[in-house]
């Protein structure tokens, strides 16, 4: 998505913002408090931070992005383009179309700030953990860090201040790559399963993108042009309760965990 956004947005200029209701602009008690400081502004680069998009803007500022469980961002090609239900936010460029948020469960926002101001707007940006897909990470660093932890592996690599961006689907794909079980407590892990976590966090978050995400029934991720990812046709585990696991052909268990489903092969992972 951020790679996407940065081709898609990059250079142009914000003519128009319109915002329907107020939950994706739930940090403002009025809708100009957003849309001011977006008008006339120009697009200067994309990032990713953790599970959070920076649209950087000159002047400074930089649009928060972050998508929650639903939320889409769809580029249209002008204002004609039909508008989706759920659609919350609308940012037009004085030349070539549209960005629009849409979002039915709306817990995904938007937000303007600063960039230096960001950490203090959001508290998991200030303690973010490390980002793999963004630094090159050791293997003997991450070891020390998971041995430092004293947690059960799924909620220890789906904490953003221990590593950033790993959500429900990513954290069942990792264990199951590395032969663990969601429960294993992360300071009692042999060095050669930590080697195992460490390869499969990697690799796993590349495949990942490299598919363009996984798209599901429920969670509604397409990309800017509403095409949907292909990285579920390749998932071990997540959503695959009783169909055989890929390497050994036992049936896969889903475990409600905290309220969300855990999927795992209880014969590969242990
Ligand atoms: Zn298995």
């Amino acid at each position: 998505m951020r790679r996407d956004l940065e081709k898609e947005i990059v250079g142009r200029k914000v003519k128009a913002v319109e915002v329907s209701g107020m939950r994706s602009i739930r940090r403002y008690r009025q809708r100009k408090q957003f849309i001011e400081p977006l008008l006339g502004r120009k697009f200067t680069g994309v990032e990713r931070r953790g599970k959070y998009l920076l649209a950087k803007l000159d002047g400074g500022d930089v649009l928060v992005i972050h998508l929650g469980m639903s939320g889409q961002l769809r580029r249209a090609a002008g204002t004609k383009e039909p508008v989706t239900k759920h659609t919350h936010v609308v940012i037009t460029f004085t030349q070539g179309g549209q960005l629009r948020f849409i979002d039915p469960r709306t817990f995904g926002e938007m937000f303007v700030t600063s960039l230096e101001g960001i950490e203090d707007e959001v508290d998991e940006l200030a303690h973010l953990g490390l980002d793999p897909l963004e630094s090159a990470l050791s293997w003997d660093y991450f070891g020390e860090l998971v041995a430092q932890r004293h947690a059960k592996l799924k909620p220890a690599l789906m904490d953003q201040k221990f590593i950033a961006g790993i959500g429900n689907i990513y954290s069942d794909e990792i264990l199951h790559q590395a032969g663990l079980r969601w429960d294993r407590m992360s300071d009692e892990l042999r060095p050669e399963e930590v080697r195992r976590l460490y390869r499969a966090v990697v690799e796993v978050l590349q495949e990942g993108v490299k598919y363009r995400g996984s798209s599901l029934a429920d969670e509604q991720y397409v990309d800017l042009h509403g095409k949907k990812g292909a990285y579920q046709d390749h998932h071990q585990v997540y959503a695959r309760e009783g169909q055989s696991c890929l390497r050994c052909r036992r049936p896969i268990v889903r475990e409600k965990v905290g309220g969300r489903s855990t999927f795992y092969c209880p014969y590969c992972q242990v």
